[in-house]
Order: C-alpha cells, then structure tokens, then sequence
C-alpha cells in the first residue's frame, strides 16, 4: 500500500462554486486559479471550467504557458504583467492579457516592436498600497496607452485590502477613490476578489475576479470580526478534502508526553493515534492542540507537535478506531477556515503548501488519480 496521504480534488465543486462567484457578481468572472489553483492543481480546475469561464488569472507567463500547452484556450491575465521585456513576445504569441501596475513597465511596453496590440489591466492603487498607479495620475497615463499601436484593448482594475472585514469602511473607500479617479473614462471595470463579490455589491462591475471561494473556502466567514454574518447558510461547496489513515495507536498513561517537545502530556489514561500527514505534507506544524479532526467521521481533536511527517489525533472517546481508521485533516466535516485559524493562519496558505500527498481528482462520476 502507497503512503495514504491524499488530496481529494472535487472539480463539479469547484465548476459549482464559480456558477456560484459569476452569477452573485454578475458580468463576467475570470477565475483565479495562480499558485497551482491554490494548491489544487491549475490544469485540471481549468479544464474542469474552460467550457463555462469568461477567462482565468495567474500570477506569471510560466503559470499561463503550462494552461495554453494543456490546451486552454479562453482569455488568460497575467496579475502582475511581465518582469522583463523579454516575456513580451511570448505574451503577445499566446494572446495572453496583462496587468500594467508601474511606469517601468509602461516604458518597456510601449518602447518595445510587438507582431500584435496587447489587451493591458491597468491597476490603480485606490488604497491598498501594494502595486498601481497612483488616482492621481490614472487618467493621463490611461489617456497616453489608449493612443498606442501597442495597446488594443485596457480595462480599469483594482484590488481591495479589506473586504473581507464588514466592520470597517476601507472598501467603501476604495471604491470612492476609484469611481472619482476614472470619472468620464468609456472602459470595463475589474474591481471585487472573493470577499468583495460575497459581501461588497456596490463593488460590482463587467469583470469579477474570484480565487478562494472557487475552492470552497468563505473569507467573510473566515474572519472572526465578521461574527454576525457566520449564520448566514454558505452557498459553497468545499473542494479539497485531505485524507489520511491511523498507522499505530496506543494508549498512555496519565502523565505521560508525545512527540517533539512534548507539549501535550496525558491529564488520563488517553488512547493517541499517529496519522501519516505532517508538515512536509503541508499541514501546518504551527496548528495547536485542540485543532478539530475527523476519525471514522467522528470529531476529535489534534495533540501533541505536528511532524513532518505524522501527527497525532486523541482516539479515548472513538474505540471502534483502527489501523487504516479513515482520518479527515479537513474537508467536509472539518472546516479548512477552522483549521486555519487554529493555525493563526488563513486557508489560502494551507491551500497552497499542499505537496507530496497523492492527489485525486473526482467530477461528479469519473475519478482520476494522479501522481
Ligand atoms: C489573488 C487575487 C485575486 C483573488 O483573490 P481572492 O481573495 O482569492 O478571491 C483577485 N485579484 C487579484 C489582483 C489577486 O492578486
């Protein structure tokens, strides 16, 4: 038997959770699937889309080349435009979109001898205060490229740092920020992520940009200051379920201490379980005692310190566990947002350091394992 640490991608749930993102927007939705779809896989969450998607999202050329040679062929926007002039042919040979966040790559743009006009993202900083162009000088820099060769088509964006807290007005002001530097523009808008599309509608535009809720994972009801809106019924389907299997059980007496560093040490009798899923895994070693985990469907809790690569879960009230007892990290009856925030983490991350397990992709029917 291989090692049975598994991934188990769910694409129906994910093609659902974009139905979902699209229509709560309205317009059109490019589907965020940089970082290896968080963690997921790029090629086949695109693939499981490409029929449905107004278009996808990446952070560089190398992320939408390994997309254009798995055959996907809808419109593909690079997050952070290119790094050097060099990318700029290859940009323009697979028609890929891109962002255009800084003056060095304006000059670079517009210097350059391009075979085809390319389809520029222009990124405003309305308060973020990452990447863009300053409110300040959008409208004379957007005046200047929708006058060159090089240039076919710009669409006006944003990014949002806030939107997934409803107590404070930074969203609220981003949009004003925004909506005033772009008075009298004539162009298409790209404003919400994730949380702005679950919680913000006056952010809505002709183009949302969703990433975390298409793997199943709600912001606003990730983060703790949103508590009166945690009731609300969440319209997701979790995507990623990881797996793993009891390898050993025993029971301790009272007093005793498992694993690294010892940090937990039996208040009774306790039965431990060993897991094989640690940190090389990418479940987070940081996650404290307590952190909720399923045995046989039943809840219990993690103890001890996470290893690289096993961890141990409390077996006492669960008898009917077993070697190869079945054990849910998270998924459907451990919510990954819980994890995360045992972890003092957020579920993006622990997305996206998932590595070594086996991955298994499901769509409705069919099953695929790969690796
Ligand atoms: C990653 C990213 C998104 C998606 O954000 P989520 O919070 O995952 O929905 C949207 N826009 C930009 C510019 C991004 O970098």
């Amino acid at each position: 038997m291989s090692r049975p640490a598994i991934a188990h991608i769910r694409l129906d749930a994910f093609r659902h959770n974009y139905q979902i993102a699209k229509s709560a927007h309205g317009g059109k939705a490019l589907a965020v699937i940089k970082a290896n779809a968080y963690g997921h896989g790029a090629v086949p969450c695109a693939k499981a889309i490409e029929s449905v998607a107004d278009g996808f999202a990446v952070a560089s050329l190398e992320e939408a080349l390994q997309l254009r040679e798995a055959g996907i062929q809808n419109p593909i926007l690079l997050l952070e435009g290119f790094f050097e002039v060099l990318e700029l042919p290859k940009i323009v040979a697979h028609d890929l979109w891109i962002v255009i966040h800084h003056a060095w790559q304006i000059g670079m743009l517009l210097a350059a001898k391009l075979e085809k006009p390319v389809q520029v993202w222009l990124k405003m900083d309305s308060g973020m205060h990452r990447v863009g162009l300053s409110p300040a000088e959008y409208t004379s820099v957007y005046v200047q490229l929708s006058q060159h060769k090089n240039i076919s088509k710009i669409v006006l964006m944003s990014h949002f740092a806030n939107a997934d807290n409803l107590n404070i007005a930074h969203t609220q002001q981003q949009i004003a920020v925004f909506k005033n530097a772009t008075i009298g523009l004539n162009a298409e808008v790209s404003l919400a992520n994730s949380a702005a599309i679950l919680a913000w509608p006056e952010s809505a535009s002709k183009w949302s940009r969703p990433g975390i809720m298409l793997y199943g994972a709600n912001p606003i009801q990730a983060n703790a200051a949103n508590s009166v809106v945690t009731t609300v019924k969440d319209p997701l389907r979790t995507v990623m379920q990881l797996t793993s299997r009891i390898i050993n059980i025993r029971t301790i007496a009272q007093g005793e201490s498992i694993g690294y560093g010892s940090i937990f040490t039996a208040e009774r009798a306790t039965t431990i379980g060993v897991v094989a899923c640690g940190y090389a895994d990418g479940y987070p070693r940081s996650a404290l005692n307590g952190t909720p985990v399923a045995v046989d469907g039943i809840m219990t809790r993690l103890i001890g310190r996470v290893s690289m690569d096993m961890l141990f879960v409390d077996l006492t009230h669960i008898p009917t566990a077993n070697i190869g007892s079945l054990v849910e990290l998270w998924g459907d009856l451990v919510p990954v947002n819980a994890v995360a925030a045992s972890a003092n983490t957020i579920a993006y991350e622990l997305f996206c350091n998932i590595k070594r397990v086996q991955f298994e992709y499901s769509d409705t029917a069919e099953t695929i394992i790969l690796k």
